[in-house]
């Protein structure tokens, strides 16, 4: 493992790389014993550009991986009904098991609405909230992929989560709140923090494991960071120089974390990958259906 300064590299590249080549086994074995090829629809609503690259990478990771795509796209000026529609023909076809509707939406369309109108088995984004629910009462099925592929790369380092203090920065309903739950599952001891948090850098000061989910660069400092945490950067930020920066001051949480991720190549290989992974899981509980 690659260190910088005094903190081991957490390569989310290669993490990523290690998990896919698995699903792709799984892939393989699904088509062979159940002549099953997991699919995903993805849905791309309007002209965001963003969203076209993520909808473009999604793509790309699951011919990787040997999951079937789809693309549905609908115009800007779409209507909610529209994609309601659209989201009832996908919820009711057998060669779809997971749909992900690219967020952000057009105005005139209700997020919660949409998101609800996704059969929960389906949702691979789980965002549903019998999903949330699920992940909420410690029975998780399809989690955010986010934070999913954060407790990827904290076992991928074979790190002991139970008894740990873990501040978390950001109470996002896709990073914040689901990490929490999670974390809190495996037996961490969590705090959330947000906009309105008190003092902190003096939270962040006691914590072993720390996640900043916060959209700000370099907002963690490194002195905030407890000597021998664990640094999870969640965040994207267009740096003033153009590229990628993280919510983590990287240079400076270096010398004092045990284990850092960088942005980019830490957790964002990792999203798309759980995409992946719940893609899989959804075709096989599909396959066999949930108690
Ligand atoms: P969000 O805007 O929904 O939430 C940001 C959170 O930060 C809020 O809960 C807010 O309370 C908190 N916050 C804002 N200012 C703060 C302050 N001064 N002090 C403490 N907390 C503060 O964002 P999000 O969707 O959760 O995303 C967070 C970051 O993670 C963004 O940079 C986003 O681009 C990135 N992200 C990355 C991935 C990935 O795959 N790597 C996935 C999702 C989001």
């Amino acid at each position: 493992m690659e260190k910088y300064n005094r903190a081991f590299i957490i390569n989310g590249k290669d993490v990523a790389a290690r998990l896919r080549a698995e699903l792709k086994k799984e892939v393989v074995l699904l088509r062979e014993k159940y002549s099953i090829t997991p699919g995903l629809a993805v849905v791309l609503i309007g002209e965001n550009p963003a969203s076209k690259v993520y909808v473009r990478n999604k793509a790309r990771g699951c011919e990787e991986v040997g999951i079937t795509s789809i693309q549905h796209t609908l115009p800007e000026g779409a209507s909610q009904s529209e994609l309601l529609a659209l989201i009832a023909r996908l919820n009711g076809a057998k060669d779809v098991h997971g749909i992900l509707v690219q967020l952000p939406l057009p105005k005139q369309i209700d997020p919660e609405t949409v998101i609800e109108a996704i059969a929960p088995e389906k949702d691979v984004d789980g965002f549903h909230p019998y999903n949330m629910g699920r992940l909420m009462a410690g029975i998780p099925v399809l989690q955010p992929c986010t934070p999913y592929g954060v407790m990827k790369l904290l076992e991928a380092i074979d790190f002991k989560v139970d008894g740990k203090d873990a501040v978390i920065i950001g109470r996002s309903n896709i990073v914040g709140k689901p990490m929490a739950m999670m974390l809190l599952k495996k037996n961490a001891t969590v705090t959330v923090c947000h906009s309105k948090t008190a003092y902190l850098p003096d939270k962040v000061r006691a914590a072993d494991i720390v996640v900043a989910a916060i959209g700000r660069e370099k907002f963690v400092k490194g002195d905030w960071i407890k000597e021998g945490a664990v640094v999870i950067d969640v965040g994207i930020n267009r740096a003033k120089d153009g590229g990628l920066a993280g919510d983590v001051d990287f240079e400076e949480a270096s010398l004092r974390a045990a284990y850092i991720t960088p942005v980019p190549g830490g957790v964002g290989p990792m999203t798309i990958t759980m995409l992946l992974a719940n893609t899989v899981q959804a075709a096989k509980s599909q396959l066999i259906p949930l108690a």
